[in-house]
């Protein structure tokens, strides 16, 4: 395979931005028709665009400069299997929707100040075991990380107009770290081949995104954007502390996954991941007290 999908020094505070064409192999960040068409954001969306953009993500995030924050509450996560409902390959990555109609799912507590109803989580992976998440710590890569995008139904009418405003979103981000099989993963991971081809779809039975979380309950948290486009800087961001264990074999499953749709050439789904972007002055805060280093 010869495409590369790496953002060219100098290329990326442009974003391709036209619906419903295949992923565009040299932005990384989003749909364009051919490939060769590369487009600015609308003057509308060029706030939230990289371009100019101060609270981008993802980011590295360095424990000895993260602030512990005491008044952080622990976070209170209540999601209902029955409003799971598909799963389907994006073309860029492969995503679990869920029924936001009503307050059955969501977060609230941690950094946030309203209740945020789940919508769709996903993963980001890479080509290798050696890189595919998209926040790093310490400069550490894992392989993948997960996803749970949550928007802030108290404050806004729809999902469409939580993306673009202020604490619209709140995105719950999980690292995957090969070790022993994830049986809960696992069923996604069935479900895979049937999604292999870009906009592909299945039905899912009752799931419940919470059994794809870590024990430990410390996270990082810090103001950020998407990392796909429209890249709004609307998402708090409430990163796990403790990575999840997932097979080896299971994370290759996500590599036989496609970006193309079905009658065109072959493009296998990795490297789906935004490059770390400047923190520019943020402050990262814990909810965990930093451990004493020697
Ligand atoms: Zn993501």
């Amino acid at each position: 395979m010869s495409t590369v999908w790496a953002v060219p020094s100098g290329l990326d505070s442009q974003v391709c931005w036209l619906a419903g064409c295949p992923p565009c192999p040299v932005c990384l960040t989003g749909p364009c028709s051919c490939g060769s068409v590369r487009v600015s954001l609308p003057v509308s969306l060029g706030q939230v665009s990289k371009s100019g953009g101060t609270r981008q993500s993802p980011i590295n995030i360095q424990r000895r400069d993260s602030v512990y924050d005491p008044h952080l509450q622990p976070l209170r996560v209540s999601y209902d299997p029955a409003s799971c409902r598909c799963i389907w390959n994006t073309g860029y990555f492969f995503q679990v929707e869920f029924d936001d109609a009503a307050e059955q799912s969501g977060i609230s507590g941690g950094p946030l100040e309203n209740h945020y109803r789940l919508r769709q989580f996903h993963f980001h992976w890479g080509a290798v075991d050696e890189r595919g998440s998209e926040h790093t710590v310490d400069g550490h890569t894992y392989p993948a990380e997960l996803h749970l995008v949550h928007w802030n139904a108290a404050k806004y009418p729809a999902y469409e107009e939580a993306v673009l405003g202020e604490k619209g979103l709140a995105v719950l981000a999980v690292f995957l770290q090969v070790g022993a099989r994830h049986e809960a993963l696992q069923r996604l991971v069935d479900v895979l081949p049937e999604i292999k081809h870009k906009d592909m779809r299945a039905a899912m039975g009752p799931f419940n995104p919470s059994c794809l979380l870590p024990a430990c309950q410390d996270y990082w948290t810090y103001s950020g954007s998407l990392t796909t486009p429209p890249l709004a800087e609307s998402v708090t961001w409430i990163i796990q502390k403790q990575p999840v264990q997932v097979a080896a074999s299971q994370v290759s499953a996500f590599r036989e996954l496609l970006f193309s749709p079905l009658g065109e050439e072959e493009e296998f789904m990795v490297d789906n991941c935004r490059p770390r972007q400047p923190l520019m002055g943020r402050r990262v805060r814990s909810s965990f007290r930093p451990l004493k280093w020697g």
